[in-house]
């Protein structure tokens, strides 16, 4: 259990920390030399700059885009939250240590920033959201700028200071760096929490099926996205009958796969769960689809 998070808000605390974690892999899961020095960085940064308490951000009022990494065409990307588990029994990995120590980062970052919500947003569930008028009204999806930027001016400084200088944020942000940055966070966060009980559930999975881990909250993925289903029926290229397969994906594997190759790329040579595995049909994603899996996988999230 995450320190300092009460029990009642364990489970949306995992929610704020899958949704944070999203674009932090993103930004950050570069195997590269360049990353490593960025990574060293961040820590020496990290551990300086904890406790500092500069004040940062004004009341300014600017939006930030609405704008997730949604490339399915937006239909039936249900998150789904699964249960509290115990972590992902991945011990003793020595190549486990780069993704440990972001697995921590955004640990960290996630306990910092979690608390600072309003109590209903820590502790909203699909059913008091659908019971609330007042809370529906309060916190509409997706959230309007004013609330974003209500939100983000109690992030602490230290947090953003982590932000800047892991290259999250621009070097000397301002609040709208700040809003923009953090209102998909909110908004898939907001998502996640009231999300209704599955309608897909006969296919669904305990664990992502790419990565493997267990706990965090799954999407599904379209192995042949919406988009192309009419390309797809008119060329031929797949049966009816198998357009609605999906895969289950964490929110980092989705967006994973969704860069990986276009919407027509996938339908055409990643529309089944081994294809996706094997990094499409002539496997020439292999390398990119091993060392992603390899990498996430050894992110552990030492808290559960
Ligand atoms: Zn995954
Ligand atoms: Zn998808």
């Amino acid at each position: 259990m995450a320190h300092g998070i009460p029990p009642d808000e364990q489970q949306n605390y995992n929610h704020f920390l899958d949704c944070l974690s999203e674009p932090i892999l993103r930004a950050l899961a570069i195997p590269s030399d360049q990353d490593s020095d960025l990574r060293r960085k961040r820590r020496g940064r990290k551990e300086r700059r904890r406790g500092k308490g500069k004040k940062k951000g004004g009341e300014e009022e600017k939006g930030g885009e609405g704008k997730g990494d949604e490339v399915d065409s937006g239909v039936g990307e249900m998150v789904v939250g699964t249960e509290d588990r115990r972590g992902d029994g991945d011990e003793g990995e020595e190549e486990g240590e780069q993704g440990d120590d972001l697995g921590e980062f955004i640990e960290f970052l996630s306990s910092q920033i979690f608390p600072t919500l309003p109590t209903p947003l820590r502790t909203l569930t699909h059913k008091t959201y659908l019971t609330s008028n007042k809370l529906q009204t309060l916190y509409p999806t997706p959230l309007p700028p004013t609330t974003i930027s209500h939100l983000t001016t109690h992030i602490p400084p230290t947090a953003i200071d982590i932000l800047e200088s892991s290259s999250l944020l621009p070097p000397q942000s301002d609040t709208t760096d700040v809003q923009n940055f953090f209102t998909p966070v909110l908004n898939t966060y907001l998502t996640a929490i009231t999300a209704p009980p599955p309608i897909w559930s006969t296919t669904r999975t305990s664990e992502c099926e790419l990565c493997g881990r267990g706990w965090i909250p799954l999407t599904y993925h379209h192995l042949i996205p919406r988009s192309t289903h009419e390309r797809v029926l008119k060329r031929k290229w797949h049966k009816e009958e198998v357009l609605n397969s999906v895969m289950w994906l964490c929110r980092a594997c989705h967006s994973f796969v969704h860069r990986l190759a276009s919407n027509e790329e996938l339908a055409k040579g990643f529309y089944t769960v081994e294809l996706v595995r094997e990094g499409g049909k002539d496997g020439e994603k292999r390398d990119e689809v091993d060392g992603w899996v390899k990498w996430v996988g050894g992110v552990r999230w030492k808290s559960r």
